[in-house]
């Protein structure tokens, strides 16, 4: 009769997992997102309409920067930096694809693929630029071995026309903000005032050398 207590005791612990638990005494689980329910919620912002418009919200009020400023004389050669991932081209088909994780492999291959949408926004204010004559930069952190499909890319999504495309050196290990600010920089010593930069991460932004600049939402990644 052994089985008896053995039986008690299960019937015990499945009582005792029976009951509620109630864990405000974790704080760590309620601080943090859950990554799982964070991922669809990613997923849900940005195939909707919201962040279509939360985008060309903010295309929108560099267009409008440009429309007064282009009012006014500008020293040297008026120019617009775009950076292109998350900005003039979207990945979300990649993100979905591989659950917003950057696997090398897989990334060049899309990459290669050339098919990435535009974000009808930055399409918008890239064709102004281009209605005003302003020379238009593309800075990104691509790979000079990606430059052709990235130009290919550009050019099936409606970019046409640009001045100048740069791209990282292979094997280039300088921080986001230096790459992009030593850039401009260099523009700017070549005489092009840069009155607009627009990019999706701050590390697009910052570093001077731009009159104004316009951040674009992006929740899928983080570049530092
Ligand atoms: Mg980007």
């Amino acid at each position: 009769m052994k089985f008896v207590p053995s039986l008690m005791v299960l019937a015990l612990s499945v009582a005792a997992q029976a009951q509620p638990v109630t864990n405000s005494f974790l704080k760590g689980e309620y601080a943090v997102p859950n990554v799982g329910v964070a991922k669809n919620l990613t997923r849900e912002y940005c195939r909707s309409a919201l962040y279509r418009d939360e985008v060309t919200y903010v295309t929108n009020r560099a267009k409008e920067y440009l429309e007064v400023r282009l009012q006014a004389p500008v020293d040297g050669k008026p120019a617009i930096v775009f950076d292109i991932d998350e900005t003039c081209l979207s990945n979300l088909p990649y993100m979905d694809e591989y659950d917003f994780a950057f696997q090398t492999g897989p990334w060049n291959a899309w990459i290669d693929k050339a098919s990435a949408p535009p974000l009808e926004g930055a399409l918008d204010l890239y064709k102004y630029a281009r209605s005003k004559s302003l020379a238009i930069i593309f800075i990104s952190g691509r790979n000079q071995m990606q430059r052709l499909q990235t130009e290919n890319n550009l050019r099936q999504a409606g970019f046409e026309g640009w001045t100048e495309l740069v791209l990282r050196d292979i094997g280039s290990t300088q921080s986001t903000v230096s790459f992009k600010s030593d850039n401009r920089k260099r523009l700017a010593q070549s005489g092009y005032n840069i009155l607009v930069n627009i990019g999706d991460q701050d590390s697009d932004l910052q570093g001077g050398y731009a009159e104004s600049t316009f951040k674009i939402p992006n929740p899928m990644y983080w570049v530092p």
